[in-house]
Parts: structure tokens; C-alpha cells; sequence
């Protein structure tokens, strides 16, 4: 085991923009940190009570990034969990969620069937149009970023990434919603995920269910409930998977099974998962098909629940799930395996991307250092190109999604390792290493 020292968003060096001076002459960063210290949690976190599908899968994937990215680090920040690294999908996926759930809000409350009705050209001139609302739904985006003192270098990029995209997202929305039928559905408006009285007609968006027998919940994008049906409909911004009808299988039983919304047991009776390109009908679940769907959620929980119990949770090293792992820096597991090898090929730019772990040798140049690879090339020597201020020599370094470039001519040059604008460091502070 690892012996780590050092505070987690304490470095000490001369001068740093955005940071601010403690008392004890430490430099706290605050903002824009150029480089964090690794450092795992003091304490892991308890495993979840409640299941969801999002959380058994990724327990499943790989117990120790649960753990980790679900942790608290509040000498980083105020905020659940590891400070999510900026990815640029999720941001986009979020805000067509979030305009999805705008607009229809806005249709149930003014009770307002489908965009082909004659009174949705009011409700959306009263959103102020598709625009403006993607415009507000960017603003909305962005300022949950703001706290989050990974994205701060992002911000930024991250807005313009945002508008740039306003017309293809808006026709994703139009698409989506011009399938939505909630006709024949009484008025009913507000956040339905507080909810936990009986639920009568109506439509329901963002609508958290709960099987509390079996430890489970959920939300539903759209629940609506009329005398004669009762549909679940599931946004989907991806190409279509086995996981999305999974999810809306498990929706469907927890729905069923929630006694405070749906103390009389009512099934879905259909099931939908609304693309951009078109819809996916899945079919109801049989009740031999729930009995069996119930089992597997209850096995698969108290599996979840049992590896996140071990100190400290298992690593499952995996090329996949490793090279999207946000908390990759903090996991030496990852570190010491084959894995962190991986390299992902960038077809516009050219060029390979990936992890290594360096001792800082000497400046080379103003903006690049010498460098000893430790991981996992050990042994090999690289020339850093960044133009941080922060480094020192003998910075042990975790640099992650560098580009990598070595002279296939002549192997016997350094590697050139260019830390770009999606790139990150973190100092390894060690005092012993079992790993090296
Ligand atoms: S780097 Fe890989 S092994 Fe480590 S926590 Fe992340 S996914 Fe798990």
C-alpha cells in the first residue's frame, strides 16, 4: 500500500494566479489548478442503499472507481463526490435533457397535447422559443460547472463547444418531441420527484419511483397516466443498446412495485425509448419476466453492495473502462497494470493521446522540462511540452490524455509528451511505493 502525504488542493510553489495565500505561507488552490495532488479518500464511502441502474453498473465495472469517484474530498471542494472531469458528451446530452424536460413541463402544465397542436406555437413563443431555451438550458449547464473546480480551464471552451451545437441539438429536441403524444392527459405540472403520494392521471416528467422491498429506484424521463394506458417513455441522446431496454425494463418493475406512487400495483402498459432518429417500442415485461427481472435486481444489489464494502474496493484494470475513468490518477492499480499502455488514436489530429506517469528532470526549454518516465515506459526519457509555471524538478507527475509522440526513426530520442488543453496533472507526493 501506497503511503501518501500532502494536501489534495495544497501545492506549494512561488506563484500561481488564481490561488490565494494561507496563513501558513501555503498556496491554496482554489481555482484553475494547474497541478492537484493524487490522493485517495480518508474514508470510502458506505455502499448505496438505494440501487439504481446507473449505479450496479458501474459498481459491476469496476468497484474502485465507484468508490472513488463517490467519496468526499472536502479539503478539494464542497461538492458530492470527486470533482467530475468536463466531458463535452455528457454536457451536450445534459442539455438536451434539460430542454426536453423545459419544453415538456411547459405542455403539461398548460395542457398542451404535442408539438402539432395549434396552441404549442404560444407555449413555445412564451419559452421564448427552441433557442432560447437551448440558450438557457447552456446557462444552466455552465453554471453547475462553476463550482466544480476541475471544469474552471473549461468554461469557456465549454460554452462556445455548447452554442456552436444550438442547431443540431434543436433539431434532436424537435424530433423528440414531435413523437411525444400526451393527449388525453389532465393538467398536472410541477417536479414530480418529490412526489410519494398515490398518482393519478396525469403526465409526469422527471418522476424518481422506488421499489423499497428490494432496495431500488429510478426516474422516469415521462410517465403518463390516463384511465386507459399508462406509458413510460425514456429520452435516449445515444444509438440505441440492450442497456437502454434494460433501463426501461427495470423502470417499468420498480414502477410497479412502488407502493407510496402506485399503491395498486398498475403495470406500464407500453414502453417507450425516444431517439432523435426514431422511437424503440419494448415490450412490457411478462409477469414471469418480472419475477425473474426482481431476482436479478436483488442478487445484483447485494453483489454491488458487498464489493463496495471492501477496504478498499476491488480494481478491475480494463482498457475501456480505465481510459474513461475520471479518477484514473488516484487508482494505483490502474497504474501498475498493463492497461495504462492503452493509447487512443486521434484520427483528425493525428496523433496518439494517452497516461504516463514522469519525474521531472530538468527545464529544457521555457515551456518544456526534461523528463525520467516512470510508467509506463519505465526507463525511458520524454520531453515535456507544457506551458505551466508550476512545475519543479523532481515533480513526480501523473499526466493524463497527453499527446504522445515518439520518433518511429529513431527510438532512441525522448518521447514528446504535449499536455493540451484536455490534458491534466497531478503530483504523486510519496514518501514509500510498493508499486515501483
Ligand atoms: S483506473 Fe481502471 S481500475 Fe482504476 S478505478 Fe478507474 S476503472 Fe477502476
Amino acid at each position: 500500500m501506497n503511503s501518501w502525504c500532502g494536501g489534495i488542493c495544497r501545492v506549494r510553489r512561488a506563484a500561481c494566479s488564481t490561488g490565494s495565500d494561507a496563513a501558513d505561507g501555503v498556496k491554496k488552490i482554489v481555482a484553475h489548478p494547474e497541478i492537484w495532488t493524487a490522493e485517495r479518500p480518508s474514508r470510502w464511502p458506505e455502499a448505496p442503499r438505494n440501487m439504481s441502474v446507473t449505479a450496479v453498473s458501474e459498481i459491476e465495472a469496476c468497484p474502485r472507481r465507484w468508490a472513488l469517484r463517490h467519496a468526499d474530498y472536502p479539503k478539494l471542494w464542497g461538492g458530492y463526490g470527486y470533482p467530475p472531469r468536463v466531458h463535452m458528451g455528457a454536457l451536450l446530452g445534459a442539455m438536451t435533457h434539460l430542454a426536453l424536460e423545459t419544453i415538456i413541463r411547459e405542455f403539461i402544465r398548460t395542457g398542451c397535447p404535442s408539438v402539432k397542436d395549434a396552441t404549442a406555437v404560444s407555449v413555445m413563443r412564451s419559452l421564448g422559443g427552441y433557442t432560447q431555451v437551448l440558450d438557457n438550458c447552456i446557462d444552466r449547464v455552465i453554471s453547475r460547472l462553476q463550482v466544480n473546480p476541475r471544469a474552471q480551464r473549461h468554461l469557456e471552451f465549454s460554452t462556445r463547444f455548447l452554442r456552436a451545437r444550438i442547431p443540431r441539438v434543436r433539431t434532436q429536441v424537435q424530433a423528440m418531441l414531435s413523437r411525444t403524444r400526451l393527449e388525453g392527459r389532465s393538467r398536472r405540472h410541477g417536479r414530480s420527484s418529490g412526489f410519494t403520494t398515490p398518482l393519478v392521471t396525469g403526465t409526469y416528467a422527471e418522476l424518481e419511483v422506488s421499489a423499497k422491498r428490494i432496495g431500488w429506484k429510478g426516474k422516469l424521463d415521462l410517465l403518463a397516466i390516463s384511465p386507459e394506458a399508462c406509458e413510460i417513455i425514456d429520452f435516449k441522446t445515444g444509438a440505441p443498446s440492450d442497456v437502454h431496454r434494460f433501463q426501461i425494463e427495470v423502470y417499468s418493475l420498480l414502477w410497479t412495485l412502488d407502493e407510496e406512487r402506485n399503491p395498486q400495483g398498475r403495470s406500464a402498459d407500453r414502453l417507450i425509448l425516444a431517439y432523435d432518429n426514431g422511437q424503440v417500442e419494448v415490450s412490457v415485461p411478462s409477469p414471469d419476466r418480472c419475477k425473474a427481472l426482481e431476482q436479478e435486481l436483488v442478487e445484483r444489489r447485494a453483489g454491488a453492495r458487498a464489493s463496495v464494502a471492501q477496504r478498499p474496493p476491488e480494481a478491475k484494470p480494463d482498457p475501456v473502462h480505465c481510459r474513461s475513468c475520471q479518477v484514473r490518477h488516484l487508482c494505483d492499480e490502474y497504474w501498475a497494470s498493463e492497461v495504462v499502455r492503452t493509447k487512443r488514436y486521434d484520427e483528425t489530429r493525428k496523433m496518439h493521446f494517452g497516461d504516463c506517469e514522469v519525474t521531472i528532470a530538468a527545464r529544457h526549454g521555457p515551456s518544456s522540462w526534461d523528463a525520467r518516465i516512470e510508467r509506463p515506459w519505465r526507463g525511458l526519457h520524454a520531453v515535456v511540452r507544457t506551458t505551466s509555471e508550476e512545475l519543479e524538478v523532481g515533480d513526480r507527475l501523473r499526466l493524463l490524455d497527453g499527446a504522445l509522440l515518439l520518433d518511429e526513426e529513431d527510438p532512441g530520442q525522448p518521447w514528446v509528451i504535449t499536455l493540451g488543453m484536455m490534458s491534466e496533472v497531478f503530483k504523486v507526493s510519496r514518501r514509500t511505493s510498493s508499486n515501483d
